[in-house]
């Protein structure tokens, strides 16, 4: 059997409301890390893109949309410095950062996009 590179819980090519935070455009070579919980009912996952002008992007969710979408070298990889408009960025905010706490404990869809949303991409 060729032992593959890719993690069994890795899915490639995938749906993911992950879209890029600088230009809101499509990511494509798409992974989601299944993560597993320590319960069912917990969702857990890495989603991570390539957006071909901007480069590679990760989050994490943890049954909840992600608080911030991370520039990364590779899927999984290392952080990754950005120069926005002339100021250094790793991580892009997103709309579900910004939601009160009353909005941030209830129950939502993780995967909403609208949450998935950064300020920056909202504005565009
Ligand atoms: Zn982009």
């Amino acid at each position: 059997m060729v032992e593959s590179k890719v993690a069994p819980r890795d899915r490639r090519n995938v749906q993911t409301p992950l879209r890029c935070p600088i230009c809101d455009g499509a990511l494509s070579n798409t992974v989601i890390r299944d993560l597993g919980g320590i319960t069912v009912d917990i969702t857990w996952q890495m989603h991570a893109g390539e957006c071909p002008e901007h480069g590679w992007f990760q989050t994490e969710i943890v049954s909840r949309p992600p608080r911030e979408i991370f520039a990364v070298d590779r899927p999984f990889g290392i952080a990754r410095r950005m120069v926005i408009d002339g100021v250094e960025q790793y991580s892009f905010p997103t709309v579900w950062m910004y939601e009160p706490p009353k909005v941030a404990r209830s129950k939502v869809d993780p995967f909403d996009e609208r949450y998935w949303r950064t300020q920056r991409s909202l504005r565009r």
